[in-house]
């Protein structure tokens, strides 16, 4: 009886801790948003983010809100001599939150630090390539998202993407997409879908799309999504994810079922932007 009264009594005391952090959380982030926005992270976003003046007002809005929640959670760290300006925090930022816009979020929540390089990097861990052969060999990459805690990117591809938001590729945007596809647990292209979206379908969908890249990128014909995205499930999620917001004309024309779930699950229609 008395362990029993234990257990119950633990269990009520994680409810209410749960509970008051959140509560804690969202006042701290009603605060953060009732901020004015800096007029230098709006010079930024003229100079640096051209596409942000193409959307709706509203997202605009709710994007600069986002950025500033962003900004205050998240760890940056330079490495091999790159400074971590207000440039480099507000360019990463603006791409980074376009994935949370019109959605209920937690902002990343299993992320606490965006570690930037100059340019390209070399990495050494394990990893495994597409034909799933696990190797040491070290790498040299632009971007790579880890499960828990980090996103490591290139300056120059970050700003570059933000840049040149039509030409279909965007780091930040893909990284970040393995980020969602993390919050389930696993990065499998199965990121957690809100209570309106049927599984089976995106399931279904997604891997009928993903089989076909891979046909295509084996008989070397033309994709709109780059072959990258035959890797595996979670890479086609990712690739989907950067031609969604950069080519999203496209997407709906080519693969009207990607678009459609895409339009979705990420709660906007940029085809219309
Ligand atoms: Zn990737």
């Amino acid at each position: 009886m008395t362990a029993l009264y234990i257990v119950l009594a633990a269990s009520a005391f994680a409810i209410i801790w749960i509970v008051t952090s959140n509560q804690r959380k969202k006042r701290k982030r009603q605060q953060i948003v009732s901020q004015p926005f800096p007029k230098e992270w709006r010079q930024i976003l003229r100079n640096n983010l051209p596409f942000f003046y193409k959307m709706p007002t509203d997202l605009q809005l709710q994007l600069k809100d986002k950025m500033q929640i962003f900004l205050a959670e998240k760890d940056f760290i330079g490495r091999k001599g790159q400074d971590i300006t207000d440039e480099v925090k507000v360019t990463i930022a603006a791409q980074a939150c376009m994935l949370l816009l019109n959605r209920a979020t937690d902002f990343y929540p299993f992320l606490k630090t965006i570690v930037v390089y100059p340019a390209a990097f070399i990495t050494r861990h394990n990893h495994y390539d597409a034909s799933g052969i696990q190797s040491e060999e070290p790498r040299v990459l632009l971007g790579e998202s880890w499960n828990r805690g980090q996103v490591i990117l290139s300056w120059t591809d970050s700003a570059n993407g933000g840049a040149d938001f039509e030409d279909g590729h965007n780091l930040v945007i893909h990284e970040f997409a393995h980020q969602l596809d993390g919050e389930s647990g696993v990065t499998n292209g199965a990121p957690p879908l809100s209570a309106e979206q049927d599984y089976e379908q995106w399931a279904k969908i997604m891997s009928q799309e993903f089989q076909e890249l891979q046909r295509k990128a084996s008989t070397g014909e033309n994709t709109l999504l780059d072959k990258y995205g035959a890797t595996n499930p979670a890479e086609f999620f990712a690739v989907a994810t950067e031609i969604f917001f950069e080519k999203p004309q496209q997407l709906k024309e080519l693969h009207s079922e990607i678009y459609q779930q895409f339009q979705q699950y990420y709660c906007i229609n940029p085809a219309e932007w």
